[in-house]
C-alpha cells in the first residue's frame, strides 16, 4: 500500500526508480516531493550487507577467485625457483577456493574434498614463504604453527586449537574470515616419529594430540579458547569450523632421496661416505625430489592418516649458487634491495660487485641453511659500514667486493662527484 504524498510532479512515484504507487508494495515519504518505494530499499539493504562482508578480504560471492595463471604469476614476485611447486600450489589453491564456493552452494550434491597441501624439501628453500605469499595474494588471514610442539600438548607443548587461535587472532576475531584462511604446520615429518611415544606415555584415555590434529585437517568444529592455553570448563569457546581453511605443511624429509633412489634404481652421485661435494648431492637432490611418491613418504615413517590427509604433495627443490644470487636481488623485498633503499636513505649509493655476489651465495650454500643464511652473513659483512654510514658526507658510492665479504677489505666508497670528474676527464682525453 502506497503511503506517500503527492509529488511536485504531481504524482507519487519513488524518486529513485520512478515506479508509480500502484506498482510497488510500499512508498515511504521522505521530505515533501521525495520517496523511496519498498524495492529500492531492498536493494541499498543488499548494498550495504555486501559493504560489510567481514575483513574486506577474499568475497567468495561477488569476487572471482584467482585464476592459477594469476596466481603463480603473483608468487612470482616473492619466490625464486620452485617452478613445479608454484604451478602445483596456484592450481591447488585455485581448487581449494573454488571447492568453498561450491559447497556454499545450497543445491550443490557434489561435496568435493579437502585440497591441504604438503611441501617437501630442504631448509630455506621457501616453503613457508610460498605459504605466506598465497595468504597474502588470497588477502586471507594465515597462521603458522609448529608440528613437533604440537605433539607434545598436554604437557608443555601447545594444544592444536592454539593453530586456530592464532588463525583467529590474525583474523581479528572474525570467525567467517578465519574459517577462510591458511594454516602452515612446519616440522610434519617430525610427527610420524614421535607420535608413536606420545601415545605410550600420555593418557590414552584422553583424546590425542595426533588425533585433534587429524580432525582438524578433516574438517571439524573446533572449540578455541580465546586465552589460549588449557581449556576451563567456564571458559567461552570460540567454535570454528575447519572444514575451510587450507592447511599446508611442510618438511625437510632429510633422508628421502635415499628412499626415492632405491625404489627408482638411481644411484646418488656424489653422495659417499668419504665426504660429498656439495653442488653435486644437491643436484641429485633437485632431480630425486620431484619423483616423490605417496609410498616413499610412508616409508619414511609418516603415518598413513597423516598423509591421507595432504592430497597434494609438492617437492620444494634445493637452491642453487644462481638461484641465492636472484634472491638476494629480485624478490620485491630482497635483501639487498633492503640495503640499497636504506643507503639511499642515507644519501649514500651501495653497489656489489659480481665477484662479491658469488662469494656471498657460495658461503651461504656452504652452511646448509638455504637462503636463511645470506641474511646473516650479510649483516656481518655490512656491520661496519652500517655503524659509520650516518655520520660520513652524503653523495658517497659505497661498492662491496669480493675482498670485502671475505673480510680482506672493507667495502670501499668513492665520492660520486671524484666519479663524474674522473669520468669526464677520461672523455675529454
Ligand atoms: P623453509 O623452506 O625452511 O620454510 P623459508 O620459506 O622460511 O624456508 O625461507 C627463509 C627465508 O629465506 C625467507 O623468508 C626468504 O627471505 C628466503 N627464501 C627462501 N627461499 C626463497 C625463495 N625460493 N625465493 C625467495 N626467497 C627465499
Amino acid at each position: 500500500m502506497a503511503r506517500g504524498r503527492r509529488s511536485g510532479r504531481g504524482a507519487e512515484q519513488c524518486t529513485f526508480c520512478d515506479r508509480p504507487p500502484h506498482r510497488v508494495d510500499r512508498l515511504f515519504a521522505g521530505p515533501p516531493g521525495v520517496y523511496i518505494c519498498n524495492f529500492c530499499v531492498d536493494d541499498c539493504h543488499a548494498l550495504l550487507r555486501h559493504d560489510q562482508r567481514p575483513g574486506g578480504g577474499l568475497d567468495l560471492v561477488a569476487q572471482k577467485i584467482p585464476r592459477p595463471r594469476e596466481i603463480k604469476r603473483e608468487l612470482e614476485r616473492y619466490v625464486v625457483g620452485q617452478e613445479w611447486a608454484k604451478k602445483v600450489l596456484s592450481v591447488a589453491v585455485h581448487t581449494h577456493y573454488k571447492r568453498m564456493l561450491s559447497n556454499l552452494e545450497e543445491d550443490s550434491d557434489v561435496e568435493m574434498d579437502k585440497s591441504n597441501v604438503l611441501l617437501i624439501g630442504p631448509t630455506g628453500t621457501g616453503k613457508t614463504l610460498l605459504a605466506r605469499t598465497l595468504a597474502r595474494i588470497l588477502d586471507v588471514p594465515f597462521a603458522i604453527g609448529d608440528a613437533t610442539t604440537l605433539t607434545e600438548a598436554g604437557y608443555v607443548g601447545e594444544d592444536v586449537e592454539n593453530l586456530l587461535l592464532k588463525l583467529l587472532q590474525a583474523a581479528d576475531f572474525d570467525v567467517p574470515q578465519a574459517e577462510r584462511g591458511i594454516i602452515f604446520i612446519d616440522e610434519i615429518d617430525k610427527i610420524g616419529k614421535t607420535i608413536h611415544n606420545v601415545s605410550i606415555t600420555r593418557d590414552v584415555s584422553g583424546e590425542g594430540v595426533q588425533q585433534a590434529l587429524l580432525k582438524m585437517l578433516e574438517g571439524t568444529i573446533a572449540n578455541v579458547p580465546p586465552q589460549g592455553g588449557r581449556k576451563h570448563p567456564e571458559q567461552q569457546y570460540i567454535q570454528v569450523d575447519t572444514s575451510k581453511i587450507l592447511f599446508m605443511a611442510g618438511g625437510t624429509f632429510s633422508g628421502i632421496e635415499e628412499i626415492i633412489g632405491q625404489r627408482t634404481g638411481q644411484r646418488l652421485i656424489g653422495f659417499s661416505s668419504e665426504g660429498t661435494d656439495e653442488g653435486e648431492e644437491e643436484l641429485d637432490l633437485a632431480k630425486l625430489l620431484p619423483q616423490v611418491e605417496t609410498d616413499d613418504l610412508l616409508k619414511f615413517g609418516l603415518i598413513p592418516e597423516l598423509l591421507g590427509r595432504f592430497p597434494v604433495v609438492a617437492p620444494v627443490l634445493p637452491l642453487s649458487e644462481k638461484d641465492l644470487i636472484r634472491v638476494m636481488l629480485e624478490p620485491k623485498n630482497a635483501i639487498i634491495r633492503q640495503y640499497q633503499k636504506l643507503f639511499e636513505m642515507e644519501g649514500a649509493e651501495l653497489k656489489f660487485t659480481e665477484g662479491a655476489l658469488q662469494s656471498l651465495s657460495k658461503k651461504a650454500l656452504a652452511r646448509g641453511t638455504g637462503a636463511r643464511a645470506v641474511r646473516s652473513i650479510l649483516e656481518s659483512s655490512m656491520l661496519d659500514i652500517l655503524f659509520d654510514l650516518p655520520e660520513k658526507k652524503k653523495g658517497l658510492v659505497f661498492t662491496v667486493t669480493k675482498d670485502a665479504i671475505e673480510g680482506k677489505k672493507p667495502i670501499l666508497s668513492k665520492s660520486e662527484k671524484t666519479r663524474e670528474s674522473r669520468r669526464a676527464k677520461r672523455e675529454s682525453a
